[in-house]
């Protein structure tokens, strides 16, 4: 099982760790701060660092049950298990996407909040994500109105607040049957949520920014229909 911080402090850039294991130029390490990827945010990158100053890229990771795989660049020689090795994200890649995740959640929390639309799908890269609803129809000047609320709710500067709560009091909100947090597996005790303090509070597993105000701005970059009643917003997030 590998410790991960970035699920209680996505602000963590590194971590000391250690090898367990290797496999085919992937590395298991006993603790990290790399989001292995899940729920539209894409895994982190970054870089293993041994003693010895060597610096190993790593291009992704991945969840296997409890564990966290680090993959390395091609022909990358993985450390022995046993090395210590720093564990570093690729900080300015991550924390876009912390914007990114945020901004896909203040877009939720309003279309929710106004139109009672729930989320179908959704997915991001760096600066750029999109999200699909249960709308039957949409327009220019709906999605202008959108976009506007949406960045309201940003320089409202609302706290965003992680809590890991036990099941059957997560499950006693009623805003987050909406969510799949009813698909989560019987076995599973605990449930992490993401709270935009006032607007939005969902069962989640990515990584966020601290308040709202961090995620800059955020367009509106186009909308489509992707069925009768499903309907998808793009956006990017820009710089304030
Ligand atoms: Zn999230």
């Amino acid at each position: 099982m590998s410790d991960n911080i970035c699920y209680l402090d996505a602000y963590a850039r590194t971590t000391e760790a250690r090898v367990v294991e290797t496999d085919a130029g992937a590395v298991l390490l006993d603790r990290t701060v790399f989001y292995p990827g899940g729920g539209g945010q894409p895994a982190d990158a970054g870089w293993l660092t041994t003693a010895g100053g060597a610096r190993l890229p790593v291009i992704g990771a991945r969840k296997a049950g409890d564990e966290v795989w680090h993959e390395l660049a091609e022909g990358v020689a993985a450390p022995a298990a046993g090395t210590a090795v720093t564990a570093e994200i690729d900080w300015d890649r991550r924390h876009r996407l912390m914007r990114t995740h945020s901004a896909l959640h203040v877009l939720c929390g309003v279309v929710w909040r106004d139109h009672q639309a729930s989320v179908t799908g959704g997915n991001m890269e760096p600066l750029s994500g999109r999200m699909d609803f249960e709308f039957e129809t949409m327009a220019g000047e709906l999605v202008a109105e959108i976009e506007q609320r949406v960045n309201a709710e940003v320089a409202a500067d609302r706290e965003i607040r992680v809590n890991v709560l036990p099941r059957d009091e997560a499950f006693a909100i009623p805003d987050l049957i909406r969510t799949k947090v009813n698909l989560l597996p019987e076995g599973i005790s605990e449930i992490r949520t993401i709270e935009i303090v006032g607007l939005d509070l969902q069962a989640d597993g990515g990584t966020h920014v601290a308040h709202t105000g961090e995620i800059g701005r955020v367009r509106v970059t186009g909308y489509e229909s992707k069925g009768r009643i499903n309907k998808r917003i793009r956006i990017a997030v820009e710089d304030a």
